[in-house]
Order: structure tokens, then sequence, then C-alpha cells
């Protein structure tokens, strides 16, 4: 038996002040997450006034905001390398980790126990189709490597994850870019949903659902490209605006992610980002979601998931409101298959260029 893609269609009538008050049908669809309890919204008419919601990325303001900020950050080599702060030599013998351009130091204000910025590369500042797929897997992979450091430091912090913010509308305070990586004894709330619905699935069903997930949306509408044993996909009922899913198949857990699996997602999530930029987009977060941190799970692959956010420009409305943060609900702004086939073509090109 297969996932259920489940999508229900509601058409009201209402009469139309901006038709001389002639009734019109109105029709809004819910898509439904086929593990969570959750559901996404998509209104056709919305589409045209999504220009008045998300206006362009102002990347004159943007490159204002960088070279205003360019003298002062910590983020910039050499100053990443000297004034940032530092791990106990016990832990981290050198204080800071680093690979490629990438330096690893602790966030001077953690929000868990061990929790860690990544500054990723040198460059203060770079545009979306600037993440190399290098560049990303060099990051990702200290995120990793810090991670295994915490859990074998200190076994009780069993969740871990690597996260980004890029740019002030996704929550950024630097324009520089940098990775996150949070560790926790536990599970975030989102990770929790994810780790209990997915055990809930292989209970009843005997299988993985990630599995299940990336086997039946290969070559479907969705899917946008496959690097390594990493797939690629468009949501279904996204969590967040534009969210593409990249489940390592065959990943057990943070034991099982080879060097190899990093260099696909730092592929792939370069692609994606030229595929969000095609899109008129200019922000992004991303969070890699993994079992816990000790354990190999046979009912969940770790997967990575990038959403989206509001462009930067001047008074721009946040992206987030009550429909979010309250009723743990998403706007579709762009159905999920359309997004796939904007994306899809980054992922063959990237393949080209390599
Ligand atoms: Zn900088």
């Amino acid at each position: 038996m297969g996932l259920v893609f489940r999508k229900e269609t509601h058409i009201k009538t209402f009469h139309n002040p901006l038709k001389n008050f002639e009734p019109e049908g109105q029709e809004v669809e819910l898509r439904f997450d086929p593990l969570l309890d959750h559901f996404a919204v998509f209104n056709p008419a919305l589409e045209d006034k999504a220009r008045l919601f998300f206006g362009p990325q102002d990347w004159e303001l943007v490159e204002k905001v960088a070279e205003a900020t360019r003298e002062n950050c910590f983020m910039c080599p050499p100053k990443v390398w000297e004034i940032t702060p530092k791990y106990p030599e016990d832990f981290i013998p050198d204080g800071r980790l680093r690979r490629g351009e990438c330096t690893l130091f602790p966030n001077l204000f953690p929000i868990t126990p061990r929790h860690a910025v990544i500054a990723v590369g040198e460059a203060h500042f770079r545009r979306l189709e600037e993440f190399s797929p290098q560049l990303v897997a060099d990051g990702l992979a200290l995120g990793l490597e810090f991670l295994r450091l915490v859990a074998e430091e200190d076994p009780v912090m069993r969740f871990g994850t690597v996260c980004a913010n890029f740019l002030p509308p996704a929550g950024a305070s630097l324009v520089h870019p940098h990775f996150q990586v949070v560790a926790a004894k536990e599970a975030f709330p989102q990770l929790k949903r994810f780790l209990e619905a997915s055990l809930n699935f292989y209970t009843e069903k005997g299988k993985n659902f990630w599995e299940e997930l990336a086997a039946e949306e290969k070559e479907g509408p969705r899917f946008l490209g496959q690097k390594g044993r990493v797939t690629f996909m468009a949501a279904f009922a996204p969590l967040g605006g534009n969210e593409v899913i990249g489940v390592i198949e065959g990943a057990r857990g943070l034991a099982e992610i080879t060097q190899e699996d990093v260099l696909d997602l730092g592929r792939g999530i370069s692609a994606v980002l030229k595929g969000y930029a095609r899109l008129g987009y200019g922000t992004f977060n991303f969070t890699l979601f993994l079992p816990p941190l000790d354990e190999r799970t046979g009912w969940f692959c770790p997967h990575i998931r990038l959403i989206t956010r509001q462009n930067f420009y001047e008074n721009y409305r946040t992206d987030d409101y009550f429909l979010q943060r309250q009723l743990g609900s998403e706007l579709i702004i762009t159905p999920p298959e359309r997004v796939a086939e904007i994306i899809r073509p980054f992922f063959a090109q990237e393949e080209g260029n390599e």
C-alpha cells in the first residue's frame, strides 16, 4: 500500500465588489501531509496577489547593508580565526573547527547547551546562486563533526541538528552566510513530531516512511533530482514556503552519514538555492533532521528541509502570521508541482558543470 497524498477542494460563493457584486466562487485547496497531522492551504486566486505580499528582493539594499557591516564583521577572515569564542581544549583541541573556507566556533549567546555557529565561506556576502556544492558540504561537514563530538563528550545530549538562516527576514542578524548547530537533551518539538509519527508508521506498516516517500516521489511531479543516495523533492503539503525535502536513503542516523552523502547534500542544496533564486526569492532557512544522535534507526532517515522566506526590501511584511505561528499551517503560493518544474533543471545543470 502506498502513501496517501490527500487533497480537498472547497468552493464557496460570495459577492465580489471588484466584479460589481456578482456572485463568485472562491476555491480553496487543502493538502494533507502523508505523515504528520498537518495541512497546507492553497488558493489559486492568491497567486497574483502574492506579488503584493512578496516584493522582489532589493539586492541594492542588501549590498548596502553588506557594505555597512563588512568592517566590523567577526565572520570575515582573519577575525573569524582570531576574535571569535573558542571551546575548551578538552572538548575541541584547537578551540574551533575548520574545513575549506568554513570555520565553526561557539555561539556567544547559546540557546541550547551546545550551540555553535559556522561561518560559511570567507566572502562577507553572497547571493543564492553563489553557494557552491563544496562550500555547503564543508559547512555541513563541520556541523556533523561537531554533533559527533558533542555526543561523545556528553551522551545525554541525544538530539542535534544543523540549521541555517539567510538574511534578516529569515532570522539572521548578520549578512555573512552562516549555519548553526544546536544540541540538547530533549528532541525539539518539530523533530519530536517527525520521530513519533515515523515510529508509529513503522510499527503499523512495517516500513520506513522516508524510504517509502523517496521511492514514491522519485520521477513523480514533485521530484527534483537524485544526488548519490539523497533524493530531493518538493513537499506535497509544505511546512514552509516552497519547501524542499532531501532524504538520505539508507542512512540510519548520524553515524551512517558518509562524506559522500554530505557532498551530495551540498550538490542538492546548491541546486535548490539556484532554483529559489529563479523563483524570485533571496532568503532561506534549512534544517537537517536527525534521529537520536547515538541511535541507528530502521524507521527514520536523516533528511534536510529547505524553505524560502520573505524577501529583503524596505518595509517588507513578514511572511509568518497567525496561520503559521499559531495555527501551525502554511500558505502555498506556488503549487509544489510547479516549484519542482522550476527547480528541477538546476539539478541537471549542476551535474553537467562538475
Ligand atoms: Zn563578514
